[in-house]
């Protein structure tokens, strides 16, 4: 039976694609890595700060320092030397 699931290859990317229930994984959409279904109940929650997905950790990890900067200038542009 085809459904729509949620999959998340090996970079971190999440898409959903219709498909088989019993295929487990599928090509990335967006950069052909092996991407695998995500079960979004019974199943483990897939937590890139776990550090199961290095990449995905990486990401995050980037992301998040990009954020931080970002958050520090608005700061600073509302300090006193703006
Ligand atoms: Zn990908």
């Amino acid at each position: 039976m085809k459904k729509l699931y949620d999959f998340r290859c090996s970079c971190g990317h999440l898409f959903e694609k219709f498909t088989e229930s019993t295929q487990r994984t599928v090509p990335c959409n967006l950069c052909d890595e092996v991407a695998t279904r995500i079960v979004s109940y019974g199943g483990p929650v897939l937590d890139p700060i776990s550090g199961d997905f290095p990449s995905a950790t990486r990401r995050w990890a980037l992301n998040r320092q990009e954020k931080i900067k970002a958050e520090r200038r608005t700061t600073q542009s509302h300090g006193p030397d703006a």
